[in-house]
C-alpha cells in the first residue's frame, strides 16, 4: 500500500499522466438528488461502496471524424476505446494501492449492434455521469457536449469508495438547440421535441445504419458529432465552417472531385468495401 493523502489534485494528474483529457468528479448522490437515472442503473446500485464517480474523456480528433465514415475514424474510435479502458482500469489499481477501493464501468456496455436493437442500453451512463459531475450536458443528440470540444468525446467512469467533492454542475445548456446534427443524421434518426432540447432518438434507425457501415468496415457514425457547431476544438483546427457540412452531399453528388472535400472523399475510399463518398 503506497502512502501519502490522496487528493483531488493528485487523482487529476494521475489520470492526466495515463492519457486524460477531462478529468470531473460527481458524489454518487447526484444521482439520488436528479432522479434521472433508473434506480438500478445508478453507481450505489452497481456497487454499493460507491462514493464518488470520476468521469474521464478524451477527445476524438475533428480532422480525422471529418472524414467519417472512413477506416481512419474507425481506427481513432479504437483508438479512444482502448485508451479510456487501460485508463479506468490502471486509475482504479492505482486508487486501490492507496487504500481506497475502487472500480471502473467499461466504457461501452451495448454488447454489439443486435444485442443493441434488442436492448437499447448499457449497464451504466456515462453521459449521464459526466452531467453530474460537471462536464458537460447532454444535447439535442443524446451525446454529452462539452464547451471544450463539443460532442466529441470519449469518457470512461470509475467508481471510488473515496469521498470527494462534486466539481460545479454546468447549468446552462451547452447544445444550442442549432438542429444541424438533425438534419444531416444519415438515418434521420431525430425528432425535435417542443418540450426539451434532448431530441426524440430512433435509436432502432442508428443502430440499423451502423450495421452497413460495420458492414463496408468504416463505423460508427459519428456525423451528429462531426458537424456540430459547439467545441473550443473547431477554433484549434480553424473549423468553424458548418456550411461545408451542409453542403458536402450536395457538392459531391455535383461533383465528386471538388477540392473541398478531396481529402475526406480520399479516405473514404481506402480500407472500406463501401462505394459510397460520403
Ligand atoms: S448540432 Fe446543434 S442541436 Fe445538435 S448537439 Fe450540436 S448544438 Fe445541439
Ligand atoms: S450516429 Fe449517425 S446515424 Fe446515429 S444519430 Fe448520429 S448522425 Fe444519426
Amino acid at each position: 500500500m503506497k502512502s501519502g493523502k490522496t487528493t483531488k489534485r493528485s487523482i487529476i494528474a494521475k489520470a492526466k499522466s495515463l492519457g486524460a483529457s477531462l478529468v470531473n468528479f460527481a458524489p454518487v448522490s447526484r444521482w439520488e438528488e436528479f432522479g434521472e437515472v433508473l434506480p438500478e442503473y445508478r453507481p450505489k446500485a452497481l456497487w454499493d461502496k460507491a462514493e464518488t464517480v470520476i468521469v474521464i474523456a478524451v477527445p476524438m480528433l475533428l480532422p480525422v471524424l471529418e472524414s467519417t465514415p472512413s477506416i481512419n475514424y474507425q481506427e481513432m474510435y479504437n483508438a479512444t476505446n482502448s485508451l479510456l479502458d487501460q485508463i479506468g482500469f490502471r486509475l482504479s489499481v492505482w486508487l486501490n494501492d492507496r487504500g481506497h477501493a475502487s472500480i471502473f464501468m467499461p466504457r461501452d456496455g451495448y454488447g454489439n449492434l443486435e444485442i443493441l436493437l434488442n436492448k437499447y442500453q448499457g449497464c451504466f451512463s456515462h453521459v449521464f455521469a459526466a452531467k453530474y459531475a460537471g462536464q458537460g450536458t447532454i444535447a439535442y443528440s443524446h451525446n454529452l457536449i462539452t464547451p471544450e470540444y463539443g460532442p466529441r468525446v470519449r469518457m470512461v467512469s470509475i467508481l471510488t469508495s473515496l469521498k470527494i467533492a462534486g466539481d460545479p454542475l454546468i447549468e446552462k445548456d451547452v447544445c444550442t438547440k442549432c438542429e444541424v446534427c438533425r438534419k444531416l443524421c444519415p438515418s434521420s434518426s431525430f425528432t425535435t421535441r417542443p418540450d426539451s432540447i434532448i431530441a426524440e432518438m430512433d435509436v432502432d434507425a442508428c443502430t440499423r445504419y451502423h450495421q452497413v457501415l460495420r458492414g463496408e468496415n468504416r463505423w460508427p457514425c459519428g456525423i451528429c458529432c462531426k458537424v456540430c457547431p459547439v467545441g473550443g476544438d473547431r477554433k484549434l483546427y480553424e473549423s468553424t465552417n458548418i456550411g461545408r457540412y451542409l453542403r458536402e452531399r450536395e457538392v459531391l453528388d455535383e461533383n465528386p472531385e471538388d477540392e473541398n472535400y478531396r481529402s475526406w472523399v480520399h479516405q473514404r475510399q481506402h480500407g472500406s468495401s463501401g462505394n459510397r463518398i460520403y
